[in-house]
């Protein structure tokens, strides 16, 4: 027994070095990787209950020259801790920007374009800066009013009156906010009353639970009518199959997403999907 415990304790040793070695890896390669345009972004479509595409997520890949597809749950965080995520979000709104002004060059209208942004680029103090200083380079007056912030819950109670500074500066350029990750998170009643978003947006979890669970069923039932009670618009992600998709339009959804209609699009490949969308 006494030989089987220090291979164990061996085993884990070994695990935790490769894990370890991992994470100091993609940090050393997250700053090459923006200046080498191994990141990428794919915008998964939106549409609204009829079927029509009126938006898009922007969402962040990484093919790394030496360590092969990172998926962004595994190297968002990394750069979180790291702080990296401010080089690598400023680089995310700016390609993201330059892709919105080129699809309203060739016609390609949309109602709102949403982008993930991490609390901790919320907080940084370049952050509203950046920003105003993007929006004025790229973006016309109506692109900014289309122009979504999706941000998860946070547990940090006493930073809300910053946060909700913050969010205010952004909200005179237009943006919005999105809530995403509804109902995983740590937020009440009365914070979601406070902070001043426009959206809900429903957990993949869910809306995957939806045709085994009863509570599953009544969780997305009650989120959509927080969100009629309090005004948002509010989306589904996740949504997989044609009964979720049936679902979610009885219970009056306003917008859905997931790889029942598209998986997240290359650009080019979103403006045949666009296209194909426009003349269906
Ligand atoms: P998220 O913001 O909750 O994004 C939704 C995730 O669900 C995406 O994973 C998307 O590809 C995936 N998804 C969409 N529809 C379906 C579906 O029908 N079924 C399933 N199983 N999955 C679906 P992805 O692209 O791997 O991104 C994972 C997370 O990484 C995102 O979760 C977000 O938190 C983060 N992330 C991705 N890009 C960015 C970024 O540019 N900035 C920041 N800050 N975070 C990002
Ligand atoms: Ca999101
Ligand atoms: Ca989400
Ligand atoms: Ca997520």
């Amino acid at each position: 027994a006494k030989s089987k415990g220090r291979d164990s304790a061996i085993l884990f040793n070994d695990e935790l070095s490769i894990r370890i070695e991992r994470k100091l890896d993609i940090e050393r390669l997250l700053h090459f990787a923006i200046e080498n345009q191994e990141i990428t972004l794919m915008y998964q479509p939106q549409l609204n209950t009829r079927g029509k595409v009126t938006g898009c997520e922007v969402l962040a890949r990484w093919n790394s020259e030496q360590l092969g597809f990172i998926p962004p749950d595994e190297f968002i965080p990394i750069s979180e801790d790291t702080g990296m995520i401010i080089e690598l979000g400023y680089y995310i709104l700016q390609e993201a920007f330059k892709t919105f002004r080129n699809w309203e060059e060739k016609g390609i209208e949309l109602e709102q374009f949403s982008i993930n942004i991490s609390m901790r680029q919320i907080f940084h103090t370049t952050f509203i800066d950046d920003v105003q200083r993007l929006c004025q380079e790229y973006l016309s007056d109506t692109l900014r009013s289309k122009i979504v912030f999706e941000m998860t819950e946070t547990s940090v109670a006493e930073d809300v009156s910053i946060i909700i500074e913050k969010m205010n500066k952004l909200k005179k350029c237009g943006i919005r906010f999105s809530m995403d990750d509804f109902g995983t998170g740590y937020s009440s009643l009365s914070y979601l009353r406070q902070i001043p978003i426009d959206e809900l947006k429903i957990d993949k979890s869910f809306i995957f639970e939806l045709n085994d669970s009863n509570e599953s069923t009544n969780m997305v039932k009650t989120i959509l009518n927080i969100a009629k009670n309090l005004n948002l618009k509010i989306v589904a992600e996740g949504v997989e199959t044609q009964q979720q998709k049936e679902f979610l339009i009885k219970e009056e959804c306003d917008i859905l997403q997931g790889y029942h209609f598209s998986m997240p699009l290359t650009k080019s490949i979103f403006e045949e999907y666009f296209d194909s969308n426009a003349n269906s």
